[in-house]
């Protein structure tokens, strides 16, 4: 039994349990719970909190675990408290979670000031996104400086994160040869910061290489108005070696700095908020549609147009007046 009223107070002061027990909350389909996970999240929106909010995308194996767990001990070691999201598209399909093991950031993971939440294991109406944000909204709550949210570099993650996050950090591997292999176009033009990462040892010859060839190719792109001189910007890091971390955190701060100042970061935000609104209540209906009730009738309806009883513009009028007048506030999710 969770009891919202008594989460808040304890997750404004930044407890970490309570910031998990809130996001069970948040991921929980049942309606009772969505109702308290509104009123939580509402409530809470009046701390004020912002976090810088970074998307970070890879495919597997490039590195992204090792480096959250550099990059997030970095930063907690200068005072900053850091949560780690994760977000998997696939984790609806699959079941699996790209989180689901602690211990890829063990270090991190026992720090106090750290705060990682595995992918939630979604639900068949595929709403990672929509309680992601949500997750994101305590995090900022709990008086998180930094919010890291995590996607592997599959499908439709990078746009998920773009509704999501004020920065999207792409991390690379170094290529074998030569050009930009294997990453979308699409991909590439959202990306804020590009860090090729394993810039170390044997690797890191390829990594400079491949570093020089994004930096090129972002230098060709158009100039984005929310960007400053310079960005976006491909840099080389090591997160085993922590080498770079602290340049790649000064790049993001200043390309965050100057957003705040160009207003360009209340925009975005306001952009993905109106969308987060739209994006719900088409949910909303697709739910409502669901519904018992609606489903019966939209089959009587159907036998009847079928059947030459009615037209189908008659029978959609009908249905669609059912659906109005239903007036369930907080209908099933
Ligand atoms: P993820 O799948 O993107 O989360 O990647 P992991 O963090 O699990 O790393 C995949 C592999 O790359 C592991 O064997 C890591 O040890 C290795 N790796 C990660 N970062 C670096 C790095 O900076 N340099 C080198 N040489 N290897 C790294």
């Amino acid at each position: 039994m969770i009891d919202a009223a008594e989460l808040a107070p304890r997750l404004r002061a930044g407890d970490r349990r309570a910031l998990a027990r809130a996001i069970t909350l948040v991921e929980s389909a049942r309606a009772d719970h969505r109702v308290q996970a509104q009123a939580l999240v509402s409530a809470l929106r009046a701390t004020g909190r912002q976090a810088l909010r970074i998307g970070l995308s890879g495919t597997p194996g490039v590195g992204k675990s090792t480096f959250i767990e550099s990059f997030g001990l970095m930063l907690t070691g200068q005072g900053r408290r850091v949560a780690v999201l994760a977000v998997d598209p696939s984790s609806a399909r699959s079941g699996g979670s790209i989180l689901g093991d602690k211990t890829r950031m063990d270090l991190l993971s026992r720090d106090p000031n750290a705060f990682i939440r595995p992918s939630p294991s979604q639900t068949q109406l595929g709403g990672v996104a929509r309680r992601t944000r949500e997750a994101v909204a305590l995090c900022e709550a709990a008086g998180f400086d930094v919010v890291l949210i995590e996607t592997v570099g599959v499908g439709q993650s990078e746009t998920m994160v773009d509704d999501l996050c004020d920065l999207f950090v792409l991390l690379l591997a170094p290529a074998g040869g030569d050009g930009l292999q294997g990453v979308k176009r699409g991909i590439m033009e959202m990306a804020d910061l590009i860090l090729v990462n394993k810039a170390d040892g044997d690797l890191r010859p390829a990594a400079l290489r491949t570093c020089a060839d994004y930096a090129g190719a972002l230098r060709l792109m158009r100039p984005r108005p929310q960007d400053p001189e310079g960005f976006p910007k491909a840099m080389t890091v090591s997160a085993t070696e922590r080498a770079g971390l602290a340049e790649a955190w000064a790049e993001m701060q200043a390309l965050a700095a100057w957003r705040r100042d160009s207003g360009h970061w209340q925009a975005r935000r306001a952009a993905q908020a109106r969308r987060a609104f739209e994006e719900e209540v088409r949910h909303g209906l697709l739910a409502a549609l669901a519904s018992k009730p609606v489903r019966a009738e939209m089959e009587r309806l159907g036998q009847a147009v079928e059947a030459g009883h009615t037209t189908p513009e008659a029978a959609a009028a009908s249905l669609l007046w059912l659906l109005n007048r239903a007036g369930d506030p907080h209908p099933e999710i």
